[in-house]
């Protein structure tokens, strides 16, 4: 079982990502975490990924899809993997399916979470972190005990650049403007299942599962019928 999931920038996705691969067994694969450990064993590949990052240049598609499925030939003893945040593109899903088949898999299920963008400018907005030891913080969801300062250092709560307002509403611009052509390119294989992502980590963790619990049961009945 292949599984991908695509949500914008406070969407709550890594919370679904462990959730979701301890539940089912699933390997997660994120390239940005594969990306880094190429580069920290200073691997062949992981010298050519440095060069690209060094120079600011985003790492090519087809060094990315390579990453991908390397990763996912080493086998495992889970049912099968997570994507996360990958593929980006509708270049990079179509070489993704075109490698899968080769190996004889496909992705069977696109969980696109949705977030109002006033819900997700609150969430990330509302962002606070501490500039000396780096624990994170929310205004609304998970507050200081004191106004603005650090429980354990006391030092002022600062806000990314990342998480300011004008900043996420370009960030969820582009981050729409890329996806557009990926919905629309697993909307058409009917693998796309639109997840209501405003409510609450358990909620989205319920909807989604229940689709890979059909799925599942769907998968073992249609086999028993092939053997009949
Ligand atoms: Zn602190």
């Amino acid at each position: 079982m292949v599984i991908l999931l695509i949500g914008p920038p406070g969407a709550g996705k890594g919370t679904q990502v462990d959730r979701l691969s301890q539940h089912y067994c699933l390997n997660k694969v994120g390239t940005g975490d594969i990306l880094r450990q190429e580069v920290v064993k200073r691997s062949e590949l992981g010298v050519k990924v440095e060069g690209y990052m060094k120079k600011g240049k985003l790492v090519p598609d087809d060094i990315i899809v390579d990453v991908v499925t390397r990763r996912m030939d080493w086998g495992s003893n889970c049912r099968g993997y997570l994507l996360d945040g990958f593929p980006r593109t509708k270049k990079q899903a179509q070489m993704l399916d075109h490698l899968l088949k080769e190996r004889g898999k496909k992705i069977d299920l696109v969980f696109n979470i949705e977030v109002s963008e006033p819900e997700l400018i609150r969430r990330i907005s509302g962002r606070r972190v501490c500039p000396k030891c780096f624990r994170l913080y929310h205004i609304d969801y998970n507050k200081p005990r004191v106004d603005e300062l650090c429980d354990y250092c006391r030092t002022p709560l600062i806000q990314r650049e990342d998480d300011r307002e004008e900043v996420v509403r370009k960030r969820l611009t582009l981050y729409r403007e890329e996806t557009k052509p990926l919905l629309q390119y697993y909307r058409r294989q009917s693998k796309l299942v639109d997840i209501n992502g405003n409510g609450r980590a358990e909620e989205v963790f319920r909807q989604i599962s229940a689709y890979i619990d059909s799925h599942l049961s769907y998968n073992s009945h249609s086999n028993k019928a092939e053997l009949k």
